[in-house]
């Protein structure tokens, strides 16, 4: 049994059945995909489908993309042209390259970086193929094993260290820093100076779906989890929508879920919860593992913002890399960008600029071959607090738009804009803090902590005491995204002892 449609759960349930178990699986929304699905918008008559969680596709083990299928069934699009970066200095804005001596030099004449890029990206390079061998042989993380593969020296600047310590360590320019800070505080308001907050930036580039790259899905990443879900049910799945799991007893191995407007009790001889960890434990309802996990560090400080334009988007640089990243940055120092990422923390703080990351999915739809009505744009920004729902943000969803459309030749064609805050991302997917990647990824929650067992040596992705219950959702390790590896790493695990 797995409670959870959304990709971790769909991945779970696709290894659980090709090695010929019999899996029903249960979610309480009408379709599947989790925080991986679409929406849409009608404007003048005319609807359009964006995404409405997650939009870019990179963090997703090759192996996880072929097996389950999905790499002959998906059109896939990867930008190739160098990302943009603009900061309030124009002089500042800086390409970057994915040639590593053209980056070297931009870094250099840009923002003045005289430390040693090529090192940063030599040591990260073998952080990240590490991780890589543990997801393909599913090896719970470990930190004698990262200290015996990596060394005591990389194991505490990659692993065990701060963000601050790991970018101190191998560059001098803070808006060098800050571009390479960006991904500590994606999902969370995590503060640089954090033990284990350097971790997320081999985490987040562990990814090998398109080689360490992020890019796009036809017509949408929604697509993916649907075509999963799919997947599934053609090699025998038994996935049941609308099931809301109400409660799951581990000692009778009974699961009771409401639908079609009745209650229904189901045995299992295993569960594996791909739900966030806090509605896990609220489901097996023991007070402790409750009181554990509501111990633990959820917030979430992303905002989304999509939109939409009549004629195709140009870019006031270089319009023909109109599928390429950009990501605006607020300020140009370190400090400022610390605190704007922690003083949203305190409660009632609304907004503190801090950056935004654009992704052109119109344009990769059209490089895609599709056809659509609005060109889109997703403005993934910082720091938003839990405290409104975005439909009361106008004033932010105006200033980001703003910021924005500085950039661009035709502002005048934006005609349709929706903003999603953290306390929409609680409402929509259930997310207990609004983080993306269900709890924060910080010191005491990533690595060999990223797990709910109560003995992570005998088994990590046990959930509590419960041998018949695994956990496997976003909040196990390695982290969220649209990626699987939780849910692949739970399955092999139990599949060695199922047999
Ligand atoms: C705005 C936004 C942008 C993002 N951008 C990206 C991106 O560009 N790229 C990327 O890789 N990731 C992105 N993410 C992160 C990514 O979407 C998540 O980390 C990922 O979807 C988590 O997957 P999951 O399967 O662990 O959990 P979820 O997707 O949260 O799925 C959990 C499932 O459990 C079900 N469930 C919960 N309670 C019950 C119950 N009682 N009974 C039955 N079912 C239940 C839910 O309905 C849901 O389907 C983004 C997320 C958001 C919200």
């Amino acid at each position: 049994m797995v409670v959870g449609a959304g990709i971790n759960g769909l991945v779970a349930a696709h290894y659980l059945r090709r090695a010929g178990h019999t899996v029903t699986m249960l979610d309480r929304a009408d379709r599947p995909g989790g925080a991986c699905i679409s929406a849409e918008a009608t404007v003048d008559g005319r609807t359009q489908a964006y995404s409405l969680g997650a939009s870019v596709l990179g963090l997703m083990p090759d192996f996880i993309f072929r097996e389950t299928g999905l790499a002959d069934r998906l059109e896939t699009y990867v930008p190739t042209s160098a990302k943009r970066v603009y900061f309030p200095t124009p002089t500042a804005n800086a390409w970057i390259h994915r040639d590593p001596v053209a980056l070297d030099q931009e870094f250099r004449t840009r923002w003045g970086e005289t430390g040693d890029a090529a090192g940063f990206r030599a040591d990260e390079a073998r952080v990240a193929a590490f991780l890589q061998e543990g997801y393909r042989t599913a090896t719970p993380p470990d930190l004698d094993r990262a200290r015996h593969a990596l060394g005591d020296t990389l194991t505490r600047l990659w692993i065990t260290g701060s963000a601050a310590d790991l970018l101190d360590h191998y560059f001098t320019a803070d808006r060098t820093k800050i571009y390479m800070a960006m991904t500590v505080t994606e999902s969370g308001p995590i503060s640089l100076t954090e033990p284990a907050s350097a971790f997320t930036l081999p985490l987040m580039d562990s990814g090998s779906v398109f080689e360490g790259y992020y890019g796009f899905v036809k017509p949408g990443l929604w697509r993916l989890t649907e075509e999963l879900a799919l997947i599934n049910r053609e090699i025998g799945v038994d996935l049941r929508l609308g099931a809301r799991v109400e409660r799951v007893d581990p000692d009778r191995g009974t699961v009771r879920y409401w639908a079609e407007g009745r209650s229904i009790e189901q045995p299992f001889d295993h569960l594996l919860m791909a739900t966030d960890p806090l509605t896990a434990a609220r489901l097996v309802g023991d007070t402790e593992t409750v009181a554990r996990i509501e111990g633990k560090r959820f917030l979430g400080t992303s905002g989304k913002l999509t939109l939409f334009f009549r004629k195709p988007v140009r870019w006031k640089d270089a319009p023909e890399a109109d599928a390429a990243f950009r990501f605006i940055f607020s300020m140009e120092t370190l400090s400022e960008f610390e605190r704007a990422t922690t003083t949203v923390r305190a409660a009632g703080a609304d907004y503190e600029p801090g950056y935004i990351q654009i992704y052109c999915e119109g344009a990769a739809m059209r490089r895609l071959g599709l056809v659509e009505p609005y060109d889109r744009l997703t403005l993934f920004f910082k720091n938003l607090g839990l405290g409104a729902r975005g439909e009361g943000l106008d004033h932010i969803k105006e200033q980001v738009k703003a910021q924005m459309l500085s950039y661009i030749a035709n502002p005048e064609d934006c005609v349709w804009g929706r903003l999603v805050s953290p306390r929409d991302l609680q409402e929509l997917f259930l997310f207990p803090g609004g983080n993306i990647d269900h709890t924060e990824l910080t010191v005491g929650q990533t690595f060999a902590d990223r797990q709910f067992s109560a003995d992570m040596r005998a088994r990590f992705y046990q959930f509590g005491p419960w041998d018949n219950l695994s956990y496997c959702g976003a909040g196990a390790y390695p982290c969220g995204s649209i990626a699987g590896t939780p849910g692949y790493m739970a399955v092999k695990e139990l599949l060695g002892i199922l047999g």
